[in-house]
């Protein structure tokens, strides 16, 4: 397996992050091979890693081959992404915890603890051979296996301890169990002789398979979930469950090859305090199963767990990924010391929960969240979030096997502004390109596909495709506060366009008696012709939303995914500043609101100048909300 790599470690792979790395790769059964241009070396060579010199930015290509290779890539590909790596977190606790392991950071805290080990037995494959007259029979059996797992599944959802975002996950899990294609794959499986046992073995493998060769890293996590409900159901043949983890005492932590995200969200989560697996990854389901309920957790540790698996205790620290086997007694102080400074740091942050800045003059100030699917509602509130001020919708299109109807859609608007319940759920519409496929959109090979058919271009060249969204947020405004926001916009021509489809579609659902409503429609401006064009789009628009990702690409004319350019793409640099300056002035004039969307809102060196230019919604990712708002108190002079 090999993956290109743009390395973000601080400075390069000069001596201590080479040597980290060659550790690293030396904990993996699998050869590592590493090149840069035309020149490659073993990676577990110290010398000849570091004379390919090996820069911050440069590109390399990292190859796995032998046992273990997918993990081992995902956690070198991890080290060498990480600025610090090799630097500041491991340079305190490494020296002294020999025996120190890294894997993917997937949910940040400090566990220390001894261990539940989780190892259930694998199900193996049977040796019967299936005549054709046993076949029905057999069809019959896999059948009733589907059911009783998606019984335990239903039944496990109304758990009342469960959080929406781990119902949201049940679900997803129990679309997995009923989906028709894996299951007439298996039905075709029994036909040539195989038993319903031995088919969902095969046909769970090869489809968690198939994902796991995704490019996108979502997508790419849903193996985990085909391999676990493939087990499940396979269990259910046998006439078993398998061993639950009520069983774990208080304190412990996991250790596990995997755990499925169902077995997960049944387990005491509050006695957890700490989960490491060998497979999984940042994006894996009990990766946001944890991040909700905050137990710090490791996973994709791969051939690493070797190490692990028999440890008695643990150290680990879920933001570096790093973690110690049966420490000694002064990594175990330094661990605990950490913790505290973390709860320390938390309880601090956790003062900023419900506090809403109110500007000096009266204004309210929204502090808002940027998701990506329902299952992140409860991180974001359990963050302090005043509602949602993006929601990424592109998800909801590439998960699914083809377009998500309007019904899909119209279940999670609803559910997210059910959630928000007063505050606002600003919901973007469709935004995607060539760069990201989706099933059923044909995109034509384009040679600048971030200046191509995108976003609202698309759009509005395939009703089909947008008027089923649209309606579906029409309907979703009358459960909760939902608002709009079009994507790329670069004139108010289009904006007008837009709202023509949304009477068009607001006329049909009339038609056929569907209750619906109307929603504030706002754009995003992160065109520079959005920027110019701000007071004409004030006049079409219910607010403004800066885009900064693209705005500072666009403005700058440099590609916000290519490394080399990342001196130019400068969100501070004096003309993109100006850019979000005079759109704030336009919205201003208008008397309409002007919010931030892009990553820029969370800088707590920014947020002054924001709000000085007459922004007052600011929208991040959940884990920065409560610096935000620190800043926000401190910059009102407001005591908490
Ligand atoms: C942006 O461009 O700033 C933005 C928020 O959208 P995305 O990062 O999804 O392009
Ligand atoms: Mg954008």
């Amino acid at each position: 397996m090999e993956r290109k790599i743009t390395i973000r470690v601080r400075d390069g792979l000069h001596a201590r992050p080479a040597t980290r790395f060659v550790k690293l790769a030396k904990s993996f059964g699998c050869d590592v091979e590493i090149t840069k241009g035309s020149k490659s070396a073993s990676a577990k060579s110290a010398v000849k890693l570091m004379l390919l010199s090996i820069l911050e930015n440069d590109e390399v290509v990292v190859k796995t081959t032998g046992e273990g290779e997918a993990s081992a890539l995902e956690q070198l590909a991890n080290y060498l992404q990480d600025p610090l790596a090799g630097l500041e977190d491991n340079e305190a606790a490494a020296p002294a915890a020999p025996g120190a392991l890294k894997a993917v950071a997937a949910s940040e805290g400090i566990g220390l603890g001894p261990v539940f080990a989780y190892f259930p037995e694998p199900v193996v494959p049977d040796a019967r051979v299936i005549s054709s007259a046993e076949q029905a029979d057999e069809v019959h059996e896999l059948n009733v296996a589907i059911v009783i797992v998606r019984q335990r599944m239903k039944h496990g959802a109304e758990d009342k301890s469960l959080s929406a975002a781990d119902r949201a996950i049940i679900t997803a899990l129990s679309e997995i169990a009923a989906d028709e294609a894996m299951q007439s794959e298996m039905v075709e499986d029994i036909a040539t002789g195989a038993s319903a046992l031995n088919a969902v073995l095969k046909i769970s493998a090869r489809t968690a398979d198939e994902f796991s060769k995704m490019g996108d890293t979502y997508l790419k996590a849903r193996a985990d979930d085909v391999r676990s409900v493939g087990r499940q159901i396979a269990l259910a043949l046998l006439g078993k469950v398998d061993t639950d983890l009520s069983a774990i005492p208080a304190g412990s932590i996991i250790v596990a090859d995997d755990v499925g995200a169902f077995e997960f969200t049944r387990a005491p989560l509050k006695k957890i305090s700490g989960l490491v697996c060998a497979k999984g990854s940042a994006t894996s389901h009990i990766a946001i199963i944890a991040r909700t309920h905050g137990i710090p957790a490791i996973l994709g540790l791969g051939t690493g767990m070797e190490k692990v698996r028999d440890a008695k205790f643990l150290a680990m620290d879920g933001m570096s990924g790093q973690l110690i086997p049966d420490p000694d007694d002064a990594t175990k102080s330094e661990f605990e010391q950490r913790q505290k400074r973390a709860n320390d740091e938390r309880e601090a942050l956790g003062g900023y929960l419900n506090f809403h800045p109110i500007r000096k003059d009266g204004t309210k100030i929204e502090v808002a969240a940027n998701i990506g699917s329902a299952e992140e509602i409860d991180v974001a509130l359990a963050a302090g979030a005043m509602g949602v001020g993006l929601f990424r919708t592109e998800l909801l299109y590439m998960q699914h096997r083809e377009l998500p109807s309007e019904e899909v859609q119209f279940e999670v608007y609803s559910k997210i502004a059910e959630a928000f319940k007063p505050h606002s759920v600003i919901v973007r519409t469709l935004d995607i390109g060539g760069d990201k496929p989706v099933a059923g959109i044909e995109f034509p090979h384009e040679e600048n596909p971030f200046l191509g058919w995108r976003g609202v271009r698309m759009c509005l060249d395939r009703p089909d495709v947008f008027k089923p969204q649209l309606r579906a947020l029409l309907r979703a405004a009358v459960v909760g506060n939902i608002k709009v926001m079009v994507p790329m916009i670069v004139d108010a021509g289009e904006v007008r366009a837009v709202k023509a489809l949304i009477k068009i579609c607001a006329g049909e659902l009339t038609a056929e008696g569907k209750a619906h409503a109307e929603f504030p429609l706002g754009v995003m401006i992160e065109t520079p012709s959005a920027v110019f064009a701000a007071d004409e789009l004030a006049k079409e628009s219910a607010f403004f939303s800066i885009g900064t990702n693209d705005l500072t690409q666009y403005v700058m004319a440099a590609d916000r995914l290519n490394a080399r350019l990342a001196k130019l793409y400068d969100v501070t640099h004096p003309a993109v500043m100006r850019a979000i300056a005079i759109t704030a002035e336009a919205g201003r004039k208008a008397g309409i609101m002007v919010g931030m969307c892009g990553e820029a809102a969370s800088r707590v060196d920014l947020i002054p100048k924001f709000i000085a230019m007459g922004l007052t919604e600011l929208s991040m990712s959940p884990a920065s909300i409560p610096r935000a708002k620190k800043t926000l108190a401190k910059l009102f002079e407001i005591e908490i």
